[in-house]
This record gives C-alpha cells, structure tokens and sequence, in this order.
C-alpha cells in the first residue's frame, strides 16, 4: 500500500500531493518517491527500483533524492517509510563447532528503506528550506 503526502511549503504557496510507495498491481516494480530535478526545478517522483531515476516531470537524470543533503536539512523523525529491497550479505566461513553440528550460519541481511522526515526540504519553488511533507492517505 502507498502513502499520499502532502508537500507544503511554508515559506511560500505551494503546495503538491505526491502519491508515493505503490499500490497492490505494480509493487515488485515500483517504488516511488519525491526527488527534486535540477533541470525542470520541479518536486517530482522517480521510481527507486529503476537502474536509474528519471524525473517523472521531464524524464531528466539530473534529480537529487530525499537523503541528499543539498535538499534535507538532516533533521525530523520519520514520518513515512518504504522498503525497497533487503540485501543479503555473504554467509561466514562455519565454526568447527557449526561444522561438526551439520549448521549454516544465517546471511546477514540489511535493509535499504526509503524515507521522509517531518523536517525541513528544499522548496523547489522559492528556494528556502520550507518544505514541509505529512502523510494523509493512503492508496492500493
Ligand atoms: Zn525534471
Ligand atoms: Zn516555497
């Protein structure tokens, strides 16, 4: 299930809803999330689980993610979350003991999420540090 956040900036007007995650047909696929494209200037949304993100607006490569810290200040907690994969590490060499019990060692795993904070983003319009997202839906 997907979230709809709301992207408000308080420093001026704008104010844009974004339909981010993804819904029940296209989730192995599709994990959309807020990037800022410095070619077109505009908040948009790029699919995570591409090879490469594209502005969803005018296709451009040249898009800053979430985490980047030209367009996050850094602060807030998290307020809206999106597994996108989990990667699997290399299973270690067995202890004699493992060795002697016939046992495998379980494969470190880690998860790589996508996130956005109640803190400050980059406002693409007038651009301050105002912008401000809220989860206040949610889509499948
Ligand atoms: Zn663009
Ligand atoms: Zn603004």
């Amino acid at each position: 299930m997907g979230t709809i956040v709301a992207a408000r900036c308080e420093q001026c007007n704008f104010h844009r809803n974004l339909a981010v995650g993804a819904g029940m047909t296209n989730h192995g696929k599709v994990a959309k999330w807020p990037v800022w494209c410095t070619r077109c200037k505009a908040l948009s949304l790029a699919n995570h689980k591409a090879e490469e993100l594209n502005c969803s607006e005018c296709g451009s490569r040249e898009v800053k993610r979430a985490s980047d810290p030209a367009v996050w200040s850094g602060e807030g907690r998290v307020t809206v979350k999106w597994r996108l994969r989990v990667e699997r590490g290399e299973p270690r060499e067995r202890t004699w003991l493992e060795r002697l019990r016939g046992k495998t060692p379980e494969v470190p795993t880690r998860s790589v999420d996508l996130e956005l904070t109640d803190g400050d983003y980059l406002c693409s319009v007038c651009g301050q540090f105002g912008l401000k997202f809220s989860p206040i839906g949610l889509f499948d």
